[in-house]
């Protein structure tokens, strides 16, 4: 029985909340919804989720409000905080990029000296200009960083994009990735033997949930002569499990392959000769 709870910060409303809230869900813990709310405290694990806005998150969780978090790289890298990140959580995916106007001739990050650049993160931006030698002059703005060129307030963004379709309608290109970011997990330096506990616990239990996520189940059948081959293409936790089947000369064969994989496995068993193939999702998987 644990006497505390840990306290993690996850973001209200944004495009981490929905993964965020789904994740720990996956992870077996029962809450009620954010909606609206600052806080909810789980009801079957020693745990407060805290809504807040992702800006904030490594500053409180610096600061002891929260003990942990859920929060995107990029805003981890933008704030000084004193918080150790510990686990990339595989969702919001994204990268901050530096994207001049379509008419820009750029060759090489040369050609932003002396030029002015708009983006929401100096700090980032600032080291990166510096490691490559570049001076030039870094304009803050908090939102709306894409229209800065088209109204004259900077000669270059530094944006977070995903598909890139916000620079296309901007009409700006993509030149030079500043930073790759996805959403990790991060926690306070130093956190109380019963909260680190806690947050063990938690880990264990993401790591389950991604690792099932990265992972599916295949079962499928094969006359018994092809089965060399087909075991050889079936990577499997340690080695397929094989079983026979009622009907003589075949047998049903299980293991787990990468999702990545599927595909490709499922054309190689096709043509040995696999047959009744079915793939299934794994909700927790340990190794
Ligand atoms: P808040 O109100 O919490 O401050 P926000 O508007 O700053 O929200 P969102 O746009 O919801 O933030 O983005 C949250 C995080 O999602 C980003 O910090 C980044 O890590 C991640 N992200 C993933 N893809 C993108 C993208 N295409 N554009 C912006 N952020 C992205
Ligand atoms: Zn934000």
């Amino acid at each position: 029985m644990f006497t505390s709870k840990l306290k993690i910060a996850v973001q209200k409303t944004g495009r981490l909340s929905e993964s965020s809230i789904s994740l720990l869900r996956k992870c077996g813990i029962e809450f009620e919804n954010g909606l609206g709310k600052l806080k909810s405290s789980a009801r079957n694990f020693p745990l407060d989720i805290y809504f807040l806005r992702d800006d904030d998150i490594p500053q409180y969780v610096a600061d002891g409000v929260a003990d942990v978090g859920i929060v995107g790289e990029n805003i981890l890298h933008e704030n000084l905080c004193r918080v150790e990140a510990f686990e990339k959580l595989g969702f919001g995916k994204c990268r901050l990029s530096i994207a001049v106007p379509k008419t820009f001739e750029y060759r090489s990050v040369e050609d932003l000296k002396g030029r002015r650049i708009a983006t929401s993160y100096p700090k980032i931006l600032g080291d990166f200009l510096r490691k490559n030698n570049v001076n030039a002059e870094i304009h803050t703005i908090s939102g709306s960083v894409e229209i800065a060129p088209s109204i004259g307030l900077a000669d270059a963004v530094c944006d977070l994009v995903s598909s890139g379709d916000t620079l296309f309608t901007n009409n700006l290109r993509e030149v030079e990735t500043v930073l790759n970011s996805e959403a990790v997990l991060i926690a306070r330096a130093g956190l109380e033997a019963d909260s680190r506990k806690i947050f063990n616990q938690l880990v264990f239990r993401l790591r389950a949930v991604r690792c099932a996520t990265q992972n599916k189940y295949i079962l499928l059948n094969a006359p018994d002569e092809k089965l060399d081959e087909i075991i050889r293409i079936l990577p499997g936790i340690k080695s397929p499990t094989v079983m026979p089947l009622a009907e003589k000369g075949w047998s049903s064969l299980h293991s787990v392959v990468r999702e990545t994989e599927v595909w490709e496995i499922i054309e190689q068993l096709r043509t040995h000769g696999a047959e009744g193939i079915l793939i299934a999702s794994i909700d927790q998987m340990i190794q």
